[in-house]
């Protein structure tokens, strides 16, 4: 072997461990796989809740949004694959089952986006600090994907809050829900 062969085989390496993910990188999405999985545990859970109203239209609504959360995860169960790195899965916590109203569950459906946005965003900066650009453009339809979840999040809590005890106006907004495609 000449030490041209050598020094060809160093390059690839450098070339190689350049485009590879950082530890803390793959480590950080690994555990937001995590938390797009208790996401979509706790919308699951709080889907059962209003099957057991026989409010359907919310119940629909929340498993189209676990079923979503379980697609966030994926994304980036991808992205960790495409990138050559390693998936390595956690365990996830017991969601939440009881609620106290349809009110409290929308509460904590915006706060839990709520912290996934920061969790996202904090993802987003530690890729910006370690100049890993490809991670920080993928985070970035994350980014735009939570304003969406907020958005929607608040659109139903500040309805439930105006339809109050009133019980048509909550089959209503229930039959609305239904609507998510
Ligand atoms: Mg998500």
């Amino acid at each position: 072997m000449t030490s041209g062969g050598a020094g060809r085989r160093s390059r690839t390496s450098i070339i190689k461990e350049a485009l590879m993910l950082s530890k803390e990188i793959q480590d950080a999405l690994n555990n937001q796989i995590k938390n797009e999985y208790f996401a979509s545990y706790t919308y699951l859970s709080m889907a059962a809740h209003c099957e057991s109203l026989n409010l359907t239209g919310f119940a629909k609504w929340l498993r189209k949004q676990s079923q979503e959360e379980l697609q966030h995860a994926m994304k980036l169960f991808d992205y960790i694959v495409d990138r050559d790195g390693q998936v390595i899965l956690q365990g996830i916590e017991k969601p939440q089952s009881k609620f106290k109203s349809l009110v409290d569950i929308f509460q904590q459906a915006l706060d839990h986006e709520r912290e996934v946005t920061g969790m996202i965003n904090k993802l987003y900066e530690k890729a910006l600090s370690e100049n890993d650009h490809a991670t920080a453009v993928a985070l970035q339809w994350f980014i735009h994907e939570q304003v969406e979840e907020e958005k929607s999040a608040t659109e139903i809590l500040d309805r439930l809050k105006l339809a109050g005890d009133n019980s048509s106006a909550i089959l209503l907004l229930d039959s609305q829900l239904a609507l998510r495609s």
